[in-house]
């Protein structure tokens, strides 16, 4: 048993169990356990890879996307570029660099990183040292200042907070939690009392589900908080992760070392991650009063913004990589279990008065 097990089984032997979502913030989120602590998931021999780490074009294409959606916004002389969970920094030292070539737009930034964790704060520093942009960093949303439009860019940030689940039993919606099983260890049980209401916050169709049904669902904070800056201060926020349209069916995973974990063991040493309910989070930010736009599939995304051309550019600028920069092309847009064309979808919430963007459609 690791320290933070040790740590959570006291917390429930004390408190009682704990829902699901309180367990997932403490594995990723404990100060000095949690699975964003200490480590940087992304190194060679880490959990996961990203879009940004597949391929420079990914970022590059957000640049450029960026510096559009400025020009969209009426060219203003100050933008934040703000990234919510920036990882290693590659998206933005991407991005960054794409961007020189509109060059107003690059004079008129002032980047903002949002992250939790230290050891990726100091990665984020590295990679970024050099970019000739101001940068500064915070641990929060609510933390960066409420001046000038944003163009804010999330890309697996909302699969990485913490999500609730219920399940559907004869008495009603009961919330599962994580309490002790009889030999000591962390196990799932369901809150002996239904959830007042849950029904009501259900979309209709999903109201009568069957027996064992399970239903996930995060906090609105996110979305609520990104659309009333939106609003009041202008811009464009782009979200880009893997989800669903809303349905039933649990998501939440646990993978260590490339490889399926389970989600209750080894707190803090695997990921945690559940799927982005799109629906969701576009009622949430459009109940702030900023309008949405998409989702969109990450392939069409990507195709629209011209990664095939991208692709053809790099290859004529490189030597010898043509076969790695096709196969980083066909990984972000095609779809099946190795592709992330279909899986990953794209949306942007933005000012109401904001017209068309790209990529789109
Ligand atoms: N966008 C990056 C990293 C995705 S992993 C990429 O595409 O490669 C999720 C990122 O969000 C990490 O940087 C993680 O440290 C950060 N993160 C997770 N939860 C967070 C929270 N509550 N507040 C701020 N950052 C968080």
């Amino acid at each position: 048993m690791n320290a933070l097990e040790a740590e959570i089984r006291k917390i429930v032997a004390v408190d009682g169990p704990i829902p699901v979502a309180q367990f997932m913030a403490l594995a990723l989120g404990h100060p000095t356990h949690g699975y964003y602590a200490g480590r940087d998931p992304f190194a060679a021999r880490g959990d996961f890879i990203t879009a940004p780490e597949i391929s420079q074009m990914f970022g590059e294409l957000i640049g450029l996307w960026a510096a559009a959606a400025w020009s969209e916004m009426g060219s203003p002389d100050r933008i934040r570029l703000v990234e919510l969970g920036p990882g290693r920094g590659t998206l933005m030292a991407d991005a960054l660099r794409a961007a020189k070539i509109a060059k107003e737009f690059h004079a008129a930034l002032a980047v903002d990183l949002v992250e939790i964790s230290p050891a990726l704060r100091r990665r984020q520093q590295q990679t970024l040292a050099a970019a000739g942009v101001p940068l500064s960093w915070h641990a929060t949303l609510a933390q960066v200042p409420e001046k000038n439009p944003l163009i804010v860019i999330a890309n697996e940030f909302f699969d990485a907070l913490p999500v609730h689940q219920a399940v559907r039993a004869k008495s009603g919606w009961h919330e599962r939690m994580v309490g002790l099983a009889d030999d000591g260890k962390l196990a799932l049980a369901l809150h002996p009392d239904p959830i007042v209401g849950f029904s009501a916050m259900l979309p209709a169709e999903l109201r009568d589900a069957p027996a064992g049904a399970i239903w996930e669902w995060r906090s609105d904070a996110w979305a609520v908080e990104l659309g009333r800056r939106l609003v009041r201060q202008g811009g464009v926020a782009l979200v880009i992760d893997y989800g669903h349209a809303g349905g039933l069916g649990e998501t939440l995973q646990a993978v260590g070392g490339h490889a399926f974990a389970q989600v209750l063991e080894r707190p803090g040493e695997v990921d945690l991650s559940a799927h982005v309910d799109f629906a969701a989070l576009a009622r949430a930010a459009a109940r702030s009063g900023a309008r949405v736009h998409g989702p969109v599939t990450q392939r069409e995304f990507l195709t629209r913004l011209g990664i095939e051309t991208r692709a053809a550019m790099l290859k004529t600028a490189t030597s010898g990589r043509a076969a790695e920069i096709d196969a980083a092309r066909a990984r972000l847009t095609e779809g099946g279990p190795r592709g992330m064309g279909e899986l990953f979808k794209v949306v942007a919430l933005a000012e109401p008065k904001l017209g068309a963007l790209p990529g789109f459609g």
